[in-house]
């Protein structure tokens, strides 16, 4: 596969790119993984991030109704297009995922799967945009994401943390694989490994997003301190309690009933506390 690859960059006399973190996969195995991962039917329409040269795309389109590819280098557009041109089911976009608006291309909610190879330093964000589109959530995603922040999406407690919260509070992550950084070429720099995020059936109802982030990013703002003394950064509407020491010690006694009616001690951490702890505090943020 390595060969395939290099030659098609050599036929169009291109290097790969850093600025667009090109690695391209050269691993057969993972290849499979990949499309194991995703389930792949039929009827699956696929939202492919970042194809490069459409070795996975190729394989993608060969089971599924349709492959959307966005890729935002043009000269890899080049390559993906000749690549691709006995598959009439695959549909090439150049552009920015992280600018694509799904409606656009009538990705209606869990009706499409998004499958990807992408560039790490978009992980996240991309991870965010889709979860957090109100009504155009995939079905699925698969993800080749660096080995440390699969660890990092999947962590439970006591070892949580906020990107942990961020993706758990929408979806179930999972690690079906760990892959080596010589499954690349070039070789990347960091091992990987593949993720399964699954997006919770239904929405949370009557819950108040910003709210619960509110809390979060106050529950984790300074790490391993505790719970109170972070929590006690939150900003209350009380007014008129005096003086600002005396304000501040009912702040604190308010934080620290609000902590103890959750079944949750004042002395413990961020990284300790579960989604349905978070959940349980903004439901009863009434200070
Ligand atoms: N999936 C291919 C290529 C991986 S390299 C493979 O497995 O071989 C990552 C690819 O993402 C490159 O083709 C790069 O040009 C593309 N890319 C980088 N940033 C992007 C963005 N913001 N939107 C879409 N594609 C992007």
């Amino acid at each position: 596969m390595a060969e395939i690859v290099k030659n098609l960059l050599r036929k169009y006399k291109i290097r790969p790119s850093k600025r667009f973190g090109q690695n391209f996969l050269i691993d057969k195995i993972v290849l499979k993984k990949i499309v194991a991962t995703a389930n792949l039917q039929p009827r699956d329409i696929i939202l492919e991030i970042g194809p490069g040269t459409g070795i996975l795309t190729k394989e993608l389109a060969k089971k599924v109704k349709k492959v959307i590819a966005i890729e935002k280098d043009p000269e890899m557009v080049k390559i993906l297009q000749e690549a691709t041109q006995d598959l009439k089911n695959v549909k090439i976009i150049q552009g920015d995922i992280l600018e694509l608006n799904p409606k656009r291309y009538n990705l209606k909610p869990k009706t499409y799967k998004v499958v990807a190879n992408l560039p790490y330093y978009i992980t996240s964000p991309v991870i965010r945009k889709f979860l957090e589109l109100p009504k155009a959530r995939p079905r699925i995603m698969v993800l080749m994401v660096q080995k440390e922040v699969a660890q990092r999406i999947t962590a439970k407690p006591p070892n949580m943390n906020l990107l942990a919260v961020s993706v758990q509070f929408y979806a179930k992550p999972n690690i079906m694989s760990y892959v080596s950084k010589r499954s690349f070429w070039p070789q990347s720099k960091v091992d990987s490994a593949i993720i399964k995020i699954v997006p919770h059936k239904s929405a949370l109802i009557g819950i108040n997003y910003n709210l619960f982030f509110e809390i979060v990013r106050a529950g984790f703002s300074q790490p391993r301190k505790q719970l109170i003394n972070n929590l006690s950064r939150l900003n209350f509407s009380s007014k008129n309690l005096g003086g600002q020491a005396k304000y501040l010690k009912i702040h604190r006694q308010k934080i620290k009933n609000w902590l103890l009616k959750n079944k949750i001690q004042p002395d413990q951490r961020a990284e300790t506390l579960s989604i349905r702890d978070w959940l349980k505090l903004t439901g009863t943020f009434r200070l």
